[in-house]
């Protein structure tokens, strides 16, 4: 039987993928995926048939992947980061119940939330919720809900898709309603290009990160009440308790 793998690149650099995606890489003689993504690995496996659709064709890019895979070769499908965050394990899963010969395995990979985590110093060290700002899937009204609930609930939160040519002012809006019940000076950061040429972060506070412009290629983390800056890192205590 042959097989789809689901596999998370990591965030973008080749030393963060993890040995298990590299062999899958290795193993898989059809590599299908976003056009960036594909870029991120095309020279390390030069000698792979590249299959890509475009963004917003999720769908198309899945069917293309079963059908690959229905002639009798193992398939990978990549993803940013993560297959299974905001990636593209869940619609194989979906598509794959017209294909019940086909195997699928998710292979995962290091997040957006923990790359950038670990460039910014260590922010996610007490519960943290992560939102995406990105409305095409899911009604700004049910991401406004939930930004209130874990803004409410103290909750260090964590941004994908914190803006887009289309959604330029979402990260401010998301502000305005974090503020209602966080402190202006709550810690926050950004990062940018994690783990990819032009990598870089700031630390900020909330009340700077709503004037902030930020792209696609960014990930955001907003602090919980707890959350400090200590010597140009971002740190949120493990525990309230004095140590
Ligand atoms: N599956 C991916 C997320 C895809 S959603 C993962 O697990 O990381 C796309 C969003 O993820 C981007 O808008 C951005 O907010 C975040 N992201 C993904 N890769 C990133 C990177 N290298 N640097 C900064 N943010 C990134």
């Amino acid at each position: 039987m042959s097989k789809i793998y689901v596999t998370g690149l990591g965030p973008g650099a080749a030393d963060q993928m993890t040995i298990k995606a590299k062999h899958v890489l290795e193993h898989c003689h059809v590599i299908i995926g976003y056009t960036v993504y594909i870029d991120l690995i095309r020279d390390e496996f030069p000698d792979k048939i590249y299959l890509s659709t475009p963004m917003r064709k999720e769908a198309d890019r899945c069917r293309m992947a079963f059908e690959e895979a229905a002639r009798g070769q193992d398939v990978a499908m990549v993803c940013s980061g993560d297959a299974g965050i905001y990636g593209m394990a869940g619609l194989i899963c979906e598509i794959g119940k017209d294909y019940p010969d086909i195997g699928i395995e998710v292979v995962p990979g290091i997040t957006a939330a923990s790359g950038g985590a670990a460039v910014l110093g260590a922010p996610l060290m007490h519960d943290f919720a992560v939102i995406s700002l990105s409305d095409l899937l899911t009604p700004w009204e049910k991401i406004e809900r939930r930004l209130e609930a874990a803004a409410e609930a103290d909750f260090v939160i964590c941004l994908y898709n914190p803006s887009s040519r289309k959604r330029a002012d979402y990260l401010q809006k998301a502000c305005d309603i974090v503020l209602k019940y966080k402190k202006e000076n709550t810690v926050c950061g950004i990062v940018r290009n994690i783990g990819r040429e032009g990598e870089n972060c700031e630390i900020l506070s909330l009340k700077n990160l709503r004037e902030k412009k930020v792209d696609m290629f960014t990930t955001v983390f907003i602090g919980n009440s707890a959350t400090m800056e200590l010597n140009g890192r971002m740190v949120t205590p493990r525990g309230y308790r004095d140590v």
